[in-house]
């Protein structure tokens, strides 16, 4: 189901200002939508609206071009699973799983296959008759999933539901995620303040801060072509570098003079137009030329950190400005040596330093 907010805002009674405001977005059909942001920047109160859990202030939430505003919330077609996971500790898996569909008075053979049915696609037919204190976290927040999945409702909204795992099982549930939306293609939003959850499972991404969306699109265009520098920074690890400066002759010049760069030929016009104005040049920290280059920089390693497939390297300028290079990790360096790196033309992020926008 295609979900749109048009316009939508909110304003929660007792405060002067709208927690969120302008959001325009259209989820399509089938997507895996993430919803990222940092903490207290709306992300809940959004998805809460479209649960119909907030009232909207202002604006239109639609889903399949039918505005669903008023719509109670048990009557649209949706499952939510929370952080918490909300379990009823007195039932086993099985009654929670069923229970939505037993208030609803399916019939008992119709509830049967699809409590497990669910079992079986997220494999804890096992934990059937346990009760959630027996099960761990994992096995939890799968019951929870299930007991959304029974309803096979038109949308999934999930808030960060992977929160409470340790990381390596955050990281295998996350591939279960993306496995599960594939084979059930149901339009799922996913509330989430962690970009490696977003970037992994997205076919959509929304980046939002202090109640505005930032950017929204598929996750290589937030890498390759962040909207400005809240998302350049917010989006890759390390954090992309940044260096204040300003046009001269057609090419980037950082305020101590110790890097200087041109645009690549497709960039050129667009970096042009900033000619004499303050500029703010983005380089991912693994976009740096280990080999021959005509622009390079020369820094001293600081500190290394040694990560098995990559080493991080802590530099700085001659200006004392830090800079992060990441290389693989089989190359050689070391600590309190200079050396040269190249500036890869292609790899270059502009930035208008006055509104933070990108410019090529
Ligand atoms: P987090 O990741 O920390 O949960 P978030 O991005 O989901 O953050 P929200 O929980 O939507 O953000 O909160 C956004 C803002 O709205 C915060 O300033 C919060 O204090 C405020 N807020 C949330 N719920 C209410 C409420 N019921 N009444 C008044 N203000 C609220």
């Amino acid at each position: 189901m295609k979900v749109s907010l048009k316009n939508i805002g909110k304003k929660y009674e007792g405060r002067e200002e709208f927690t969120l405001r302008n959001i325009d977005l259209e989820i399509e059909d089938k997507d895996f939508c993430v919803i990222l942001g940092p903490s207290g920047c709306g992300k809940t109160t959004l998805l809460r609206m479209i649960a119909g859990l907030n009232s909207i202030t202002e604006g239109d939430l639609l889903f399949n071009d039918k505005r669903m505003n008023k719509v109670p919330s048990k009557d649209r077609d949706i499952a939510m699973v929370f952080q918490s996971y909300a379990l009823y500790p007195h039932m086993t898996v099985y009654d929670n799983m069923a229970f939505s569909l037993a208030m609803r008075k399916e019939r008992k053979t119709v509830i049967d296959e699809r409590v497990r049915e669910a079992a079986e696609l997220l494999q804890i037919t096992n934990y059937l008759h346990s009760k959630p204190s027996d099960i761990s976290g994992g096995q939890r927040q799968r019951v929870a999933l299930g007991r959304a999945m029974v309803r096979k409702p038109r949308v999934f909204l999930m808030d960060e539901p992977l929160s409470n795992l340790d990381a390596k099982l955050r990281e295998h549930m996350r591939v279960e995620l993306v496995r599960l939306h594939k084979s059930l293609e149901t339009t799922s939003i996913y509330v989430t303040h962690d970009q490696t959850e977003a970037m992994t499972m997205a076919t959509k991404i929304v980046l939002m801060n202090e109640g505005k969306i930032q950017q929204a699109g598929k996750p290589d265009e937030f890498y390759n072509k962040p909207a400005n520098l809240f998302v350049a920074r917010f989006i890759g690890s390390p954090t992309m570098n940044v260096f204040e400066g300003k046009i001269e002759g057609g090419r980037f010049i950082s305020n101590d003079g110790s890097i200087k760069a041109s645009p690549s030929a497709q960039d050129e016009a667009n970096v042009k137009a900033f000619e004499g104005k303050k500029v703010s040049l983005g380089i991912r920290s693994e976009r740096f030329l280990t080999g021959e280059a005509d622009e390079k920089i020369e820094v001293k390693v600081d500190v290394m950190e040694m990560l098995g497939k990559e080493k991080i390297l802590y530099t700085n300028l001659p200006s004392g400005d830090e800079v992060v290079i990441s290389v693989p990790g089989h190359l050689e360096f070391h600590e309190g040596v200079s050396y040269t790196f190249g500036i890869d033309h292609g790899s270059l992020h502009f930035f208008d330093t006055e509104t933070g926008n990108r410019i090529n």
